[in-house]
């Protein structure tokens, strides 16, 4: 489907970056969009959709061609990020946290060994990425995370709790975050890289949410589970540069989920607003009706622009650009939670009815203002950077 703002969505990208963006908006159409409610309403994994992914290189695209993966550019994987969340948010974030968070961290501070065990894996889909950040104490100040990592003979043994953990019951690989040192905050924070299948002293247990049944989010509990020392990533009590390195990548391909999310609010609002009747004309014709699809388009391009700049930035080699990635998930999250209130609003109450998507995107789209951020932490963070307090 071609709407009016691909105009200037697409203005100023590759011939390639377009065509990219033609062939997964096909893709997303034909193979996921069909089948997502079906899979929210059994509440049941997407793995079918999921393995519809590799074969087009949909699944690597921030890995390296040498490890298996499809890497073109970083605006070309927003666009892949922001198209196929226009349809489905779970197959969107299995990409975005084995790209961004995952091997994006195992390709910036992984050894050659880490690089060849799991980026092939991950790239071709045999090995799904779950990040356990977040804990029962809180997910924004993760420098008093309260798992730790204890010193042992041949590695480490992890103790403590993760929640909200997507993709964790179908994942082959945790990426974790947990501490060698309590005392130390920040300073004690260290990633690992861990196979649940392969370690005794882990249990998935369900974390049930009001939205997103189909992600079957999970709490995670570590109970002396021993990882050996190969498991680390980078160093120990370094892991906060590799933390803040993989959430700038991460908060970027979230903007772009958050992104195509707004995008399908503006598609399920103009049909409606074209075709109901109310007082004897299309509702499209009322100005408060109109007034809505304007800020619904003007807050979804402007969000997307920004989100492209930051990508064409990570292209151009700038290292993290830390504030832009807060502006464009501030924004573009934003963009997405107000989008599914207006469409909503253009429903009438049928916004609400199980018969229309667009109720599902409510909870769906306010879900995107939580992870790799609150909009409050990217908020004190822009804040932060303009009045110089923090350093790029
Ligand atoms: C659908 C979904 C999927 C998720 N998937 C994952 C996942 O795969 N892995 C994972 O690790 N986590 C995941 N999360 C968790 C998410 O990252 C956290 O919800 C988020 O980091 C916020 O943490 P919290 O919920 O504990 O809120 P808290 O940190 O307790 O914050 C509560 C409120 O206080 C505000 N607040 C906190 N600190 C400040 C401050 N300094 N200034 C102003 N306001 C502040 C917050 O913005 C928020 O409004 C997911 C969450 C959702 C909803």
């Amino acid at each position: 489907m071609q709407t009016p703002l691909d105009r200037m969505a697409d203005f100023d990208l590759s011939d390639e970056q377009r065509q990219v963006r033609k062939t997964v908006r096909a893709f997303a159409e034909k193979e996921i969009l069909p089948f997502v409610e079906q899979y929210e309403q059994e509440a049941r994994y997407p793995l079918e959709l999921i393995a519809k992914l590799p074969p087009l290189g949909f699944m690597g695209p921030m890995i390296p061609e040498e490890y298996g993966g499809s890497y073109m550019d970083v605006v070309t994987y927003g666009i892949i990020c922001e198209e196929i969340a226009r349809v489905d948010w779970v197959t969107a974030s299995v990409i975005s946290v084995a790209n961004s968070l995952v091997a994006g961290s195992i390709t910036k501070f992984g050894t050659e060994e880490q690089k060849q065990r799991w980026l092939p894996q991950v790239a071709d889909g045999t090995c799904l990425c779950s990040a356990c950040l977040t804990e029962p104490g809180g997910g924004t100040d993760l420098g008093n995370m309260k798992t730790t990592a204890t010193k042992v003979e041949g590695g480490w043994k992890l103790n403590g709790t993760k929640v909200f953990i997507s993709h964790a019951d179908h994942a082959g690989l945790f990426f974790v975050v947990a501490s060698v040192d309590l005392a130390r905050k920040h300073g004690g924070v260290t990633a690992f890289l861990v196979d649940p299948r392969e370690t005794e002293g882990i249990t998935i247990g369900a974390f049930p949410m009001r939205t997103l049944k189909r992600d079957q989010l999970a709490e995670v509990h570590f109970e002396d589970a021993f990882i050996p020392e190969d498991a680390i990533l980078g160093e120990p009590g370094r892991g906060f540069p590799v933390l803040g390195s993989a959430l700038d990548t991460g908060r970027f391909s979230v903007a772009a989920r958050c992104v195509g999310q707004a995008q399908r609010c503006i598609d399920l609002a103009l049909p409606y607003a074209l075709e109901r009747e109310a007082f004897g004309q299309k509702i499209g014709e009322f100005q408060m009706i109109q007034q809505k699809i304007t800020d619904m388009t003007c807050r979804t391009q402007a969000a997307r622009h920004v989100v492209y700049q930051l990508g064409r930035m990570k292209d151009a080699g700038v290292p993290r650009a830390s504030m832009e990635s807060s502006m464009a998930k501030l924004m573009s999250s934003q963009a997405a939670v107000q989008n599914a209130l207006d469409a909503v609003q253009i429903h009438g109450g049928y916004g609400l009815s199980e018969e229309y998507e667009i109720g599902r995107l409510l909870l769906e789209a306010k879900s995107l203002e939580f992870g790799e951020g609150t909009s409050e932490l990217h908020t004190k963070l822009i804040a932060e950077f303009m009045l110089g307090i923090r350093k790029q």
